[in-house]
This record gives structure tokens, sequence and C-alpha cells, in this order.
């Protein structure tokens, strides 16, 4: 079995890894290239492969740095099938409608390329097969593989693919630990020959996940005390659905903060939402107990979902203090761009990041402390707090990936989905702690395993 790595090594996003076996190639995830443009040059790019050639397509989860570029695989003549749980294509096909939106969105408004079109999006979903954790499925005579829960978002996996003899696992994203309604990562099965695995928090430690309602209670608090508008970038999968249940704890079930209004305001958030409440059979135990004893999970008192632009243009006619939770995730896109334009250089607004910001994005440059930072073409200056919470992070942190790769004891780690120097630290971590032969992942290069 050979391996080799098309996006992702070195670096956060695009996802794409290879697999053959007997000459026969197979994908693992083939997502998109993000920074500052939403649709960045790389993915543009032909492929260093044909996808003709290809001869099955396995999906981990609906993120669009792992499922972005798979409408390019069949404009570009992929004709065999895609593999993932039934959630996953449910919402893949949510994601990349909504990408398809943005793309031409922001082509009608300076004319940036459009990648494909909806008979591409449409090709891909006729081709989806699910198939359910844990059921041992057939790519071809002498290719098995199976999905196991990763905890990372709704319907997400890890993959264990078995050929002639021998073991390889594509961790996909690894989820952070106890997260609310997910139930928690599957353990890694024995005799690994060879794990690739995301490495995007390989050098940092989260808070510790118990305190995640406190410290998110104390930073509302504190945000609605200053009367602004407390503005929540959020990727509409999965944080946007955690943070509206942490929030119906604290504001419902606990009665722990004041009842100001909060907008849900994302069109795709919304829709994921309507998928999570068709599948309850992947809720943790805890979600599940709510679920039965009558209570929404994603709705209260308060909560405003602004579906329209209409909607959503309301918002600003509410006075503060308000939560304004909106996509993008990383502010390279989507509506929390009109909140950032008139809200950052408020001195009573509160920008709060959950999640992973990658390099080159909005969200990455006010993190990192820039001001004046450029908004839709428009210089705006950073008044407002800027605060993050890493509990709320759909990823595990370096103590969880060492246990959960440690436990296993593969014979060969690769790691990608991090970037370099970043790989390079979980590496040595793995070797030092472990003894296991651990590299981050090289873009393009064959290796035999
Ligand atoms: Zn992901």
């Amino acid at each position: 079995m050979k391996l080799s790595f098309y996006g992702a090594a070195g670096e956060v996003t695009g996802s794409c890894n290879m697999f053959t076996v007997e000459g026969k190639k197979f994908l693992v995830d083939c997502g998109m290239f993000q920074g500052a443009q939403f649709n960045e040059e790389k993915n543009r790019e032909p492929f260093p492969f044909n996808p003709a050639e290809l001869s099955g397509v396995i999906v981990t989860h609906a993120h669009l740095d792992h499922v972005g570029r798979l409408p390019l695989l069949v404009k570009n003549g992929y004709e065999g099938s895609f593999f993932a749980t039934p959630p996953t294509a449910e919402l893949t096909e949510l994601l990349l409608q909504d990408a398809l939106h943005i793309m031409l969105y922001n082509h009608s408004h300076g004319g940036a390329p459009v990648l494909y079109d909806s008979t591409d999006i449409a090709k891909v979903m006729e081709r989806f097969k699910t198939v359910d954790y844990k059921e041992k499925t057939k790519l071809s005579p002498e290719v098995f593989f199976t999905l196991h829960d990763v905890g990372h978002i709704f319907g997400s996996a890890f993959v264990e693919v078995e050929a002639g003899g021998k073991k390889i696992v594509f961790s996909g994203d690894v989820g952070n630990a106890n997260v609310p309604i997910l139930k928690d990562t599957e353990s890694l099965p024995k005799d690994i020959d060879a794990l690739v695995c995301e490495s995007t928090y390989g050098n940092r430690l989260h808070e510790t996940v118990t305190k995640r309602s406190e410290i998110l209670l104390e930073l509302i608090s504190k945000a609605i005390a200053r009367g602004g508008t407390l503005m929540v970038p959020s990727f509409s999968f999965e944080r946007t659905q955690e943070l509206i249940y942490e929030l119906n704890n604290l504001v419902d079930r606990k009665k722990l903060l004041p009842r100001v209004p909060i907008f849900l305001d994302s069109p795709l958030a919304i829709k994921a939402t309507r998928v999570y409440l068709k599948y309850p059979e992947y809720y943790d135990r805890e979600a599940e107990v709510l679920r039965k004893s009558g209570d929404d999970l994603f709705d209260f008192p308060g909560l405003v979902i602004t579906e329209t632009p209409e909607e959503s243009k309301k918002i600003n006619h509410t006075p503060g203090p308000k939560i304004v939770v909106a996509g993008s995730g990383m502010m390279n896109g989507g509506r929390i761009l009109h909140h950032a334009l008139r809200y950052l250089s408020d001195e009573k607004s509160t920008l709060l990041i959950i999640g992973f910001q990658a390099e080159g994005t909005l969200g990455r440059k006010i993190l990192d402390g820039q001001t004046p930072v450029d908004v839709m073409g428009e210089k705006v200056r950073v008044n407002c707090q800027v605060k993050s919470i890493g509990a709320l992070s759909a990823h595990a942190d370096q103590e969880k990936l060492l246990s959960w790769i440690g436990k296993a004891k593969p014979k060969k780690v690769l790691l990608n989905h991090g970037e370099k120097s970043v790989s390079e630290i979980l590496a040595k971590k793995l070797k030092d702690d472990f003894d296991i032969d651990a590299a981050p992942a090289d873009f393009g290069t064959e290796i035999e395993i």
C-alpha cells in the first residue's frame, strides 16, 4: 500500500489523502484550501493526479476543508462513488451549495472565479453511498474500510482501511474532549501500520472542558455588562449548534444569564440544525436524555433565527446588549462581515473567537492584534474587546492527541492538517513519549507502507 498527500500537508486546510493498492487509487477527503480569499488560488490549480483514475473516495466529515473540492473531482472525470455517514452526506450538500452561493456572490462583486456549478454538486450527491459507523465496507475485492465515530462534528468519522494484510487509519479531524451532543472519540484499533493524523492543535492545550460553561458564562456576562454587541463568528456545523446548546443551558435551564436577544444569523447553520434533529441516534447520552424529556435542544426563548437578509438587517436596529452568532467561522466571508464592519470599532462590543483561525483570514489577523483591518474593502479599527476560548474548539488538543495515539501505538504516524512547525512539535512528542516513528506529512511524496 502506498500513501501520498495532496493537501493539508504543512498547513491546516485542503485535506486530500491518497492511498494506492495494487495500482488502484483511492482518496480520503478532497477539501478546499482556505485563507484570506474564500476561494484561494490553489483550489484552481489542476489536481496532481487524474481524478478519472480514482477507484473510490471516502469522506470523513462535512467541513469545507475536507469536502470543498469534491465537485471538482466529478468535473474532472471522476465517475465513482463517495462514501460517508448519512449526516455527513446531507451536511456536505448544504455546505457545497453554500460555498457555491459565496463564490457566485464574490464573482459578481469583483470577478473572483467560481470553481463549479450546481450540476457538479448534484452529480456528487447522486454518487454518495452512505455507510454507518462500524459497517465494514468493500471498496474493491482486496480493499475494505470501516468508519468510526471521531467526535469532531456531527457524523464525523475516522477511517480504518484494510488491504493486503496492512492497516492504515486516517483520523480526519479528531474531536475535542467531552463535546456537548457528540459521542466521545472512539479508540483507535490495534495493529495500525500507518496512522495519518491531524495536528491542528498539536502544540496547544485547551482550557479544561469541564470549565467550558463557566468560562463562557464569564465572557458573555462581561460582554453583556458592557452593553454592546457580542459577535461570535461561528462554523455553521457543530460550533454553532454547541454554542446554542450551551446558551440554552445558561439562559433557560440554569437561568445564569440575563435574557438578552440572541440572533442566530446564519441560514446554513439553521439548515444544518434540521439535520441534527433528523439523526438523534448520533447524540450522546446527555443530549438524548434531554431530547426524550421534551427539551428542544436548539431553541429557547430569546433566540431569534434570522434566515432572510431582511431579517438579518433588522439586527442592526436592536439596541445592545445583544449576541450575534454568524458565519463564517474564520471571518473570510458570510454575514459576520456585516456585523464586523459595524461593531469592530465599537468599544462597548466584543468579538469572541471560538474556533481555529487559518493564516491569512480576517479572524486570525484580529486575533493576532492587527488594527486597522480590511473588512469588505473598508479599513476598520479594532476597538472592541477580542476574546478567544479554546474549550469550544472542534479539535483535540495536544494532550488528547497524545493519549489517543499513544494507547494504540501505531507503527508509523504521519501528521497532516497542521502548520508545519506544529506538526513537528507533535511528532517530537510522539517520539519522546511513546517511541513512535512520527513525522509531518509532505505534499506529493509517495510513502510505501
Ligand atoms: Zn473539520
